[in-house]
């Protein structure tokens, strides 16, 4: 009985304290709903999850909230998808949460853009001329492919916080890389048909999706990412939309209808609206779903006929600011 007991009581002190209870498990904020999706798969029964966007805003304009700085206060890592595209919230929340186990380089801070090789790193002239994507172009989530980097990022930031559950995150990992394996040799045959389509979105969100399934992103709205149009770029925009016949406008989900309304119109392309994240259609509740999603819509776009005859009569006389 006496050798029993001093088993136990040896056990409990080598092996690591198993989480039973909300009160033990590990605290994860995510920033967006595509990362807490990740971080479930990865944390498994270990994590509990919570994201502070819940996939309809805009990412660098989350409203903030006072319960947003509660939630991090008690986290015990947040996982965010860096380059900077939380610089409208995060920051600000973190001084609030006053949290030193999820400050910017603190183990507890899992950015998922470590593996990531950003594209469109703008030059010192871009940033002085307010571009809100001084690090490169944050919108990796739209490429399952890059996904699959953030994914691995998170198990790793898990790992070195709680190296204790490196197996389960690694077992968990793999299983989910494999779910996102299969899922992308679907994707990339089901998107045949959108080699050599070519876009304009209103936000510069598209790029990393466009690479991926060989379509060509050839403008946006904005003048630069966070810079509202002018007449003069729309017009300039519409001009080059008719001369290189560009298939389709992509207005994402939070930003204004009309205006890319007016320039599909204006140049024969189809209109089609996608999430930039999960989350915030009934269709996109997680990071597997909400690419499908956006396959699916795209290639409807495409496949229903040919452009549209440019509208003659539509020009930048129908353009208003945004949110005027
Ligand atoms: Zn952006």
């Amino acid at each position: 009985m006496r050798c029993i007991v001093l088993f136990l009581l040896f056990s409990a002190l080598i092996l690591p304290a198993s989480p039973t209870g909300a009160e033990t498990k590990i605290k994860a904020v995510a920033t967006i709903p595509d990362l807490a999706d990740m971080t479930r798969h990865i944390g498994g029964d270990l994590v509990e999850v919570t994201n502070i966007a819940t996939g309809v805003e805009d990412i660098h304009a989350v409203p903030m909230k006072p319960s947003f700085a509660i939630l991090l206060n008690r986290a015990d890592v947040v996982i965010l998808m860096g380059l900077e595209a939380e610089h409208a919230f995060l920051p600000a929340l973190l001084e609030a949460a006053r949290n030193p186990k999820i400050l910017r380089d603190a183990a507890g801070y899992i950015d998922c853009s470590v593996y990531i090789t950003p594209l469109e790193v703008p030059t010192r002239i871009d940033r002085a001329l307010g571009d809100i994507h001084p690090m490169g172009n944050p919108h990796y989530n739209l490429d399952p492919v890059e996904g699959k980097k953030a994914a691995r990022a998170i198990a790793d930031g898990l790992t070195r916080n709680y190296p204790e559950y490196a197996a389960t995150f690694k077992k968990n990992l793999e299983a989910y890389l494999a779910q996102l394996d299969a899922a992308i040799v679907r994707w990339e045959q089901e998107a045949a048909p959108l080699r050599g389509v070519k876009l304009v979105s209103y936000h510069p969100d598209m790029i990393y999706f466009a690479e991926r399934f060989g379509m060509d992103a050839v403008g946006t709205i904005e003048i630069r990412a966070g810079v509202d149009p002018t007449p003069g770029h729309i017009a300039d925009l519409e001009e080059r939309m008719r001369k290189e016949k560009v298939d389709l406008v992509v207005r994402e989900l939070h930003y204004p209808a009309g205006l890319a309304e007016t320039v599909a119109q204006a140049t024969g392309a189809k209109l089609v609206e996608l999430p930039a994240m999960s989350g915030g259609l009934p269709d996109t509740k997680d990071y597997i779903s909400f690419i499908d999603h956006n396959i699916r819509t795209t290639l409807n776009a495409v496949q229903s006929g040919a452009r549209a005859a440019a509208d003659p009569n539509s020009d930048q006389s129908g353009y208003q600011r945004p949110g005027s």
